[in-house]
């Protein structure tokens, strides 16, 4: 065991309140030039008070839901103990109603006839430097994951409290360097690894040669292939990394049984938009164009999303608008990609729903003694959980993914009932938090889904945890050792597909 693991309770305990203990600077702030390159002010800018509230007024119009959620709140305290980052680190700011009343107290001052004239009396603040520091350190302790909207009795989703503040620090000047910086690479490069088009190619040959040296059969990853009928976008974590790797392999597999043409896209190597975490609607649509201009100009009829929690919910939720992908937006592009797209499919669609449709109509064969060695159980991306759905069935986001499990692996266990499907604990490092300068709150904030991961692992012998979302394979891979788990046992969904497929080729030689 190493020194810095961190002892489990027996179960999830309400911690005990330790005042300030998360307090501080926060993460990196992105310097002058990632601020510029998004279109934001460099530094702090002089008038930065009135640019603020200016922004907050046309935010609580443009997004009424902000304000409903702003004036709602009854205090009725049962957020209090639902957020992994309260849980993990005992600093009550972490309490979502806490962390909403950042943003409320400013809101009511100025925005409200008593926070104006009777400020004391409704708990109204200014904005000034000492509130503005803990926007800044609190907002990027809250991996919008929603978890704490499922349990209020009024639905307030402090998630769009979070990207709302966001979204008035950057457009004054204070913006974060990690989801800025990443957001640049997307814009020059296509994704967010800032990986260029030589290397991109040279990582697809590569895997080709992997599958076709562990398998004997010519499995394909094509790239900018015009006339495919699919565009596969994915995370680009998928072109570079263990354990996400395996499951583009997987993808590959599954396309290549299924006989449905396919293609990645050089331009639109991405498929994570973390727009959304910052509340930029310009940024994320920015982003969604990428994968518009692909489908139009590579002429697929389906556009299909790999393995990426909060891709999907962007992609589910708002690429209709966007982007006219799933119909919404209703410019010339479009509707010209409406037109493009074949209706007969769910546009966009899950990798997971195209895979569980194969296995439903008997497309896939599958050897499920290969994944005996694993006791498998899943962990529910907040984004997939909370923010979409799949397979147009109700709670299909949680059925479908279970079932492409089922259907690769004989040992599969669910996790504790509290601690899956809509009540999942997020990984700890969602919503712009994935960086290492907030490697502290990442190891704590995933504690309450540890936790549960242990139990499973004490009573059913779980050793394998599987996920859809390359945030949470990242996050995994990262903190599972402080909680004295093999790193190794995070895999993709698909990565246990691929090791079950029969690909029937080989069957033939
Ligand atoms: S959205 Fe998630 S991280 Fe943010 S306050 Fe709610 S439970 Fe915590
Ligand atoms: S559960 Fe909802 S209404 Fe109750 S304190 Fe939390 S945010 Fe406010």
């Amino acid at each position: 065991m190493q020194n810095n693991q961190i002892k489990l309770p027996t179960y999830v305990e309400t911690p005990s309140i330790n005042k300030d203990s998360m307090a501080g600077e926060g993460p990196f702030k992105a310097t002058v030039e990632i601020q510029n390159n998004l279109g934001f002010p460099g530094e702090k800018v002089e008038n930065w008070h009135q640019v603020a509230i200016d922004k907050m007024s046309e935010t609580k119009s443009k997004y009424r839901s902000v304000q409903v959620f702003l004036d709602s709140c009854m205090k009725c305290g049962a957020c209090t103990d639902k957020c992994h980052y309260f849980l993990g680190t005992s600093d009550p700011k972490n309490m979502p109603v806490a962390r909403q009343d950042l943003f409320r107290s400013v809101y009511r001052r100025h925005f409200t006839f008593a926070g104006k004239y009777f400020p004391k009396l409704v708990g109204a603040k200014d904005l000034d430097e000492d509130m503005l520091d803990d926007w800044y350190n609190y907002f990027h302790q809250c991996s919008q994951c929603r978890r704490c909207a499922v349990f209020c009795p009024s639905g307030i989703d402090t998630s769009e409290i979070s990207m709302a503040a966001r979204e008035v620090m950057n457009v004054i000047g204070v913006g974060q360097k990690y989801t800025n910086q990443i957001l640049g690479k997307v814009k020059k490069i296509g994704n967010n690894l800032g990986m260029p088009e030589p290397a991109l190619r040279d990582t697809l040959l590569d895997l080709e040669e992997e599958i076709k040296y562990d398998t004997g059969v010519d499995v394909k990853l094509p790239i900018d292939i015009k006339n495919s009928e699919v565009l596969m976008v994915s995370p680009s974590a998928d072109f570079f990394a263990e354990p996400h790797i395996d499951g583009l392999i997987g993808y590959a597999k599954v396309f290549h049984e299924s006989g449905v043409s396919w293609t990645l896209s050089s331009y639109a190597s991405e498929a994570a938009n973390f727009g959304m975490f910052i509340g930029n609607y310009d940024v994320m649509r920015e982003g969604a164009l990428r994968i518009r201009k692909s489908a139009l100009d590579l002429n697929v009829k389906r556009v299909i999303v790999g393995e990426c929690g909060h891709a999907w919910r962007v992609a589910y939720s708002f690429w209709n608008t966007l982007s006219g992908i799933g119909g919404g937006a209703e410019d010339d592009y479009a509707l010209k990609l409406q037109n493009q797209l074949d209706s007969n499919y769910p546009q966009p669609q899950h990798m997971i729903e195209f895979t569980y449709d194969l296995i439903q109509n008997n497309k896939l064969s599958f050897d499920k003694s290969k994944n005996n060695h694993r006791v498998v159980t899943f962990h529910d991306s907040c984004n997939v959980a909370r923010g979409s759905n799949m397979g147009d069935i109700k709670n299909g986001q949680f059925i479908l993914p279970r079932e492409v499990i089922r259907a690769a692996c004989n040992n599969f266990i669910d996790m504790h009932k509290d601690s899956i499907k809509s009540s999942t604990f997020c990984c700890g490092g969602g919503g712009g938090l994935l960086t290492d300068d907030l490697i502290d709150l990442r190891i704590k904030g995933a504690k309450p889904r540890m936790h549960a991961l242990k139990q499973s692992e004490q009573e059913s012998g779980v050793n394998t945890l599987a996920a859809i979302c390359a945030i949470c394979k990242s996050q995994f891979s990262r903190v599972l050792a402080n909680y004295d788990f093999d790193p190794y046992m995070v895999v993709s969904v698909h990565q246990l597909v691929s090791d079950a497929i029969i690909l029937k080729e080989k069957l033939d030689q």
